[in-house]
């Protein structure tokens, strides 16, 4: 490899389930970028001595994914007021001997929704976020800053999303997850931030809350693996419009790509058609 290729890559722990080296790779070699995203497998025990070889220029920056995003914050010089506001990093790049640190989640799943369902914000009054662990502090924080008058959270564990409502606080509030008809009773969108859908729960029990939200709600999944989870499914036989999550994590890393290779990357029907072609391998 040439001195002046740009290296970079995702740590994380474990790390061979990330399709980051697809989404990163294909546009390194569609823009004819002479570089390189690699997937490290850094455990918690590591992630100080990769980080040195970080800041000594080993790598221009990298993603961070589970379990080093909230870990990362104390050991970045500088955080974006999206990363602070968030309390987590997913993309960490270098400035001399500096690391800054920022959190493109947010983004990716605002941009996800404007592309595939344009106008899904357009009267931003109730929204529902199930879960209340990592992703869904950006998924609030995108809410917020979209105007959302009445954000309701409900967690299996309650306890998680009282503390994340009074942490956002402005219109985020705690609502118990049982209490279906209250929860959604009139939202205009919903999404599901929690593993549930990963599963082969019986979308029959588990969603008919939706029976409650108003005419036309948007639904979105930031599960993408299946693609077409338990809730989507559940939304489109009521006839609602449904936005998956593969375009969150497309999006999500387009300013980190740009940050590190210094081309804005364009998210393609492509690029889509290649990373649900590797899902479906389960690779
Ligand atoms: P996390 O911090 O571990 O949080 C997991 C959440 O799922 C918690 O709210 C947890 O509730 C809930 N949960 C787990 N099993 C459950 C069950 N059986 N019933 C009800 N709730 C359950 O994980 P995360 O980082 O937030 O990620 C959540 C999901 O989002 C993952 O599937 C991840 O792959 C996906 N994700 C997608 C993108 C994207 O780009 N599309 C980005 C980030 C994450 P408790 O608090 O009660 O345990």
């Amino acid at each position: 490899m040439a001195d002046e290729s740009i290296r970079s890559g995702v740590i994380g722990h474990p790390i061979t389930h990330s399709r980051s080296p697809l989404i990163h790779g294909n546009w390194i070699a569609e823009y004819g970028i002479d570089g390189a995203y690699n997937a490290y497998d850094v455990s918690p025990a590591d992630l100080s001595g990769f980080l040195r070889r970080v800041r000594g220029g080993e790598l221009a920056g990298c993603n961070v994914t589970i379990p080093h995003k909230e870990a990362m914050l104390e050991h970045i010089d500088e955080l974006t007021d999206t990363a602070e506001a968030i309390g987590a990093v997913n993309t960490i790049w270098r400035e001399a001997d500096r690391l800054l640190g920022d959190n493109t989640d947010a983004y990716g799943f605002l941009a996800n929704l404007d592309h595939a369902a344009p106008g899904w914000d357009e009267n931003p009054r109730c929204a529902v976020v199930l879960g209340a662990g990592g992703a869904a502090l950006a998924v609030l924080h995108g809410l917020l800053s979209r105007g959302f008058a009445d954000i309701r959270i409900a967690n299996r564990t309650a306890a998680r999303a009282e503390r994340l409502a009074a942490r956002f606080g402005g219109s985020c509030h705690a609502m118990d997850w049982a209490r279906e008809e209250a929860l959604y009773s009139d939202a205009d969108f919903v999404v599901n931030t929690t593993s549930l859908t990963m599963g082969n729960e019986t979308d029959q029990q588990v969603w008919s809350g939706l029976d409650h939200v108003a005419e036309g709600a948007t639904v979105t999944d930031i599960v993408y693996s299946p693609l077409q989870t338990s809730l989507l499914k559940a939304a489109q036989r009521r006839d609602l419009p449904t936005v998956d999550g593969l375009g969150m994590l497309l999006h999500q890393a387009v300013p980190s790509f740009e940050r590190w290779f210094g081309t804005r990357p364009e998210v393609t029907p492509g690029l889509r058609r290649r990373v649900e072609e590797d899902l479906a391998a389960g690779h």
